[in-house]
């Protein structure tokens, strides 16, 4: 039989994990209906130790939800997992078991795209708008660094790719008018318009880099950092509205910004927080968690309160703060104009 390490590693980090008597099954939290809210159990029964040639066996014993079968790569994703390696060892596991081939599995991130920033006019003019916006300094070529993508048309031709998401004019627009963020699995460019009169007719569009997009599809934009899951302190999790306003307080707000170890940083582009929060805590398999929102002003602290109400149990909220900045709409702008005001929540 193969061994399932990685899988069961990824299972142990989920929300409410237990295992139970002998340590062949476990209890978790049902990925599909969210399990009992007032209860530390989670609803889910889970095979952690299958026999040999034994599928891994799942049921939700939630009477309104009752989702049963055999674990594929797919629950895994749908959990939040994005490691390769650990999904292709579930398929194998699969393929072994019931004699079935496992090339049906089609992973998400199914490659890494090269980014590339040329030294042109029009990308001049939007790194100048970065650089103005964040009172930063950036050259072309450490935008990569935060996944910042400057034109439409480089990536595609760089990547190889021979379709478009949208009509070519739509497409025109994009190009000229926007600043592309990869998204988290890198399976989207975020487009964020910048132009004065939102010539693309919304802030954000998420432009599908190849293939279809799905409903259960992630267009957050992180910037890249790495999560030590055995670090014994909580890990922070950093979300803001928008990928401007993400960046300034990464970049700007000291101790509790990029300098701060063992922290993510998410930000929603027309996302829900509650989505992006529970979406994060999954893949990441986190836990405890050190919650800290970058708000726009305009949200607010009910809101947040209201927030903190859905995901609790869903994960340990150690603490949680909301910072606003008393000089601005939003923390997408240069140190001297952000004012940090914390609310702490927890
Ligand atoms: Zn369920």
């Amino acid at each position: 039989m193969a061994d399932l390490d990685l899988v069961q590693d990824f299972l142990r980090g989920l929300p409410k994990f237990q295992l139970t008597g002998d340590g062949t099954w476990a209890t978790c939290e049902c990925w599909v209906c969210g399990g009992y809210e007032d209860s530390s159990q989670g609803s889910m029964s889970i095979k952690f130790q299958p026999e040999d040639g034994e599928v891994i066996g799942y049921n939700c014993f939630r009477a309104s939800c009752g989702v049963h079968g055999m674990l594929r790569p797919e629950d895994l994703e749908r959990m939040g997992c994005m490691d390769p390696n650990t999904l292709i060892q579930l398929a194998n596991h699969n393929a072994a078991t019931s004699g079935k081939p496992s090339n049906k599995f089609i992973m998400r991130k199914q490659r890494d795209f090269t980014m590339v920033n040329l030294n042109n006019e029009t990308n001049q003019l939007k790194l100048a708008y970065i650089n103005k916006r964040l009172g930063t300094k950036f050259t072309t070529s450490e935008l990569r660094d935060y996944k910042i993508q400057l034109s439409l048309y480089d990536f595609i031709r760089i990547n190889n790719i021979h379709q478009l998401a949208y009509s070519e004019r739509y497409c025109d627009v994009l190009n000229k008018w926007c600043i592309g963020f990869v998204s988290a699995y890198q399976d989207y460019l975020i487009l964020r318009d910048i132009s004065k009169k939102e010539f693309t007719g919304k802030r954000y569009t998420q432009y599908r880099i190849m293939g279809k997009s799905e409903k259960g599809d992630t267009k957050i934009y992180t910037i890249p950092r790495n999560i030590d899951l055995l670090d014994p302190h909580p890990a922070d999790i950093n979300l803001a509205e928008g990928a401007f306003s993400l960046l300034g307080a990464y970049l700007h707000a000291g101790d509790v910004g990029f300098h701060h170890p063992n922290s993510v940083w998410a930000a929603n582009c027309g996302s829900q927080y509650r989505n992006t929060l529970m979406h994060l805590t999954r893949q990441y398999g986190l836990l405890d968690v050190c919650l800290h929102v970058w708000s726009d002003s305009e949200i607010k602290i009910e809101k947040y309160e209201q927030l903190i109400r859905e995901v609790k149990d869903h994960m340990n909220l150690v603490s949680v703060q909301i910072h606003y900045n008393e000089r601005a709409e939003d923390f997408g702008h240069a140190k001297k104009d952000i004012g940090i005001y914390t609310i702490q929540l927890k």
